[in-house]
């Protein structure tokens, strides 16, 4: 419960129980239709802490609703050649519905060599060119699920976007760019503020709502927002928890917001961890689902889904 003078928190956790409990039904009539579950392949290249973490989370809910999670362990010494040749089987395997590749990749390993070869029709997180392509004509494809989220979340918790002034605060082509044209198609007026920009502070204050993806702990506090302003905060950072507050130490997850601050002068607020993360899971649930049902569809009648490019 919010305390006077305190933001309303916008918590993904329920969101989260609820998607995937229709994704459970689902994924449950999908299989007695077809006498095989959805499956996801998990591609981990070398055994990077932070990554492994999300991965378990991933696989664990792939376990909750029933789908086959499936994790393809390479070496961190794998080269782009093998990489790619292993996405490849992947595609051709007809019982992997869905396929996402564990970032960051080895510093040799060009990210075009997962986002160009992984079939979009499996390509459940959104990564290749024809589904970056799609989101931005508003065309149906699979969208980034962590931008997906952040959007979801706040459409969720009842907080008014059309005609609203929205910051998002980073351009990658995961979450910062892909949040942007959602929160757009939403009928939000759009401000997207990156490394760059020149005076980051003057934009947060005049926004409405504020969505923060940049890998910085502590980069929008209190002071830079309006007051009442909804704070949607996807940053994951793990910080020694001396550093956050004192405390006795040891690793922890926080946000890009300084979320003290921000929580006194914000109407709404996203935990972290808590918020959004919940979220991005469970839409990954429903995207493999969808992922395996067009898959039956394009077999069933012979047609080759839009989007699926034979390697
Ligand atoms: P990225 O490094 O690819 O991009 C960061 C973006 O932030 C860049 O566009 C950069 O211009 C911008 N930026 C950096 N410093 C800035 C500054 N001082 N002021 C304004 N903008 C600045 O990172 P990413 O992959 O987009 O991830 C962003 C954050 O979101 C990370 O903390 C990541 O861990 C987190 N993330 C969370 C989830 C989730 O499910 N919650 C999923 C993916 C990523």
């Amino acid at each position: 419960m919010a305390q006077p003078g305190e933001a309303r928190l916008l918590l993904g956790s329920p969101i989260a129980t609820e998607i995937r409990a229709a994704v459970k039904l689902d994924v449950a009539a999908f299989q007695r239709l077809n006498g095989y579950a959805p499956a996801l392949a998990v591609v981990l290249v070398g055994a990077d802490a932070p990554s492994a973490v999300y991965l378990r989370q991933i696989l664990r809910t792939c376990r909750t609703v029933g789908i086959d999670g499936r994790l393809v362990e390479l070496s961190g010494e794998v080269s782009g050649v093998h990489l790619r040749r292993r996405i490849l089987e992947l595609n051709d395997d007809p019982l992997v519905s869905g396929i996402i590749v564990q970032m960051p990749l080895p510093h040799d390993i060009p990210l075009s060599v997962v986002t160009d070869a992984i079939d979009p029709a499996k390509d459940v997180d959104g990564i290749h060119p024809l589904n970056a392509g799609r989101l931005l004509l508003g065309h149906p494809g699979f969208v980034p699920t962590t931008a997906q989220a952040a959007v979801e979340l706040l459409k969720r918790s009842g907080i008014e976007l059309r005609g609203k002034e929205v910051v998002v605060v980073g351009r990658s082509n995961v979450v910062g760019k892909p949040a942007a044209i959602l929160l757009t198609r939403e009928d939000a007026t759009v401000t997207v503020c990156h490394s760059r920009t020149a005076d980051l502070a003057h934009h947060l204050l005049s926004a409405d709502v504020v969505v923060v993806a940049a890998g910085h702990p502590g980069l929008v506090n209190g002071a830079m927002l309006k007051p009442g302003a909804t704070v949607v905060d996807i940053g994951i950072n793990v910080v020694n928890q001396a550093a956050v507050d004192q405390g006795p130490g040891g690793l922890v997850l926080v946000g890009d917001v300084d979320f003290a601050s921000a929580r006194r002068v914000a109407g709404a607020i996203t935990p972290v961890p808590g918020g959004v993360g919940p979220v991005t899971n469970a839409l990954l649930m429903t995207h493999v689902l969808q992922a395996a049902r067009a898959q039956v569809e394009a077999a069933t009648t012979s047609v080759i889904p839009v989007g699926v490019v034979r390697q």
